[in-house]
């Protein structure tokens, strides 16, 4: 499909959201880095509390994104995340996990799938692929944090699969977004990354002395296309987190020392007017 991501502004904060999502009663939105409270980087709107940032401020940067893009900050559901392919069910008991404390989050996960209503799951990302995904049909989210040792793990893949065995979804109707993150123009890798990702080494572009591009966008599209997303289904936000260190976290280009974005993916409560 048609690139369908935009960037808005709500209460002073920027984040982009896909179209698509939006149309059929999922919220969703990747935050910009702008006009935050944090000291990491003095003023961005780090979202995360596993940086060394201040929780309190940390906080009010959540509290600012929720509210602009209509969700409970309270509500926010989110995991240590920790560069493998655990897929984990968020459940009744699990709502607001980490929401305002490190302590309770949902430990070592990188993908977080459910089909409750006003769940706001929220993944943190420098660079990293967020991979988003919404069923229409059943209303079941996911929502998976792939760097190149995620996509390695197939995560992208694996969310898909969790989504058809918890909630019988039909990946012949999700919808899959990859958000902003760090493109084929700016990821160099060496050897050792592209020979731990074999069956995917045409997404790699060799540019002398063992090092290589790699596009991590589409090695995630390929996973959804192979889990069964239909090509028409899926789009690229196709903004390059490292080319746009103004509007976006980059752990590359800010060499470790940055916040992290959030993305959110909600599932609307139906409401009958
Ligand atoms: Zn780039």
């Amino acid at each position: 499909m048609q690139n369908d991501f935009k960037l808005m502004s709500q209460n002073k904060i920027q984040f982009g959201t896909f179209q698509m999502f939006s149309e059929v009663g999922f919220t969703n939105a990747c935050s910009c880095r702008m006009n935050g409270e944090s000291d990491i980087v003095p003023g961005i709107l780090n979202l995360a509390l596993h940086v060394s940032d201040d929780p309190e401020k940390v906080l009010r940067n959540r509290k600012i994104f929720a509210d602009a893009i209509g969700v409970d900050a309270q509500r926010f559901t989110t995991c240590a995340q920790v560069h493998g392919s655990k897929v984990q069910v968020v459940t009744d008991k699990v709502i607001g996990s980490g929401a305002l404390s490190f302590a309770n989050t949902i430990p070592e996960t990188d993908a977080l799938i459910t089909n409750l209503t006003e769940v706001p799951l929220l993944l943190f990302y420098a660079d990293c692929v967020p991979v988003l995904l919404a069923d229409p049909v059943t209303g079941a989210i996911g929502l998976a944090h792939a760097g190149w040792r995620g996509t390695a793990a197939q995560i992208a893949k694996k969310t898909v699969h969790a989504m058809v065995e918890s909630f019988g979804t039909e990946p012949e109707n999700l919808l899959g977004a990859i958000g902003p993150s760090i493109g084929a123009c700016c990821y160099e890798v060496d050897d050792a990354v592209k020979e731990k990702i074999p069956e995917y080494a045409s997404f790699f572009t060799d540019k002398g002395n063992g090092k290589y591009w790699l596009d991590l966008w589409n090695v995630n599209r390929q996973q959804l296309l192979e889990a069964g997303l239909l090509q028409e289904h899926i789009s690229i936000a196709g903004i390059c987190t490292n080319d746009h260190p103004e509007l976006f976290c980059s752990y590359r280009y800010e060499k470790g020392k940055t916040g992290r974005m959030g993305v959110c993916l909600c599932r609307k409560a139906i409401t009958s007017n």
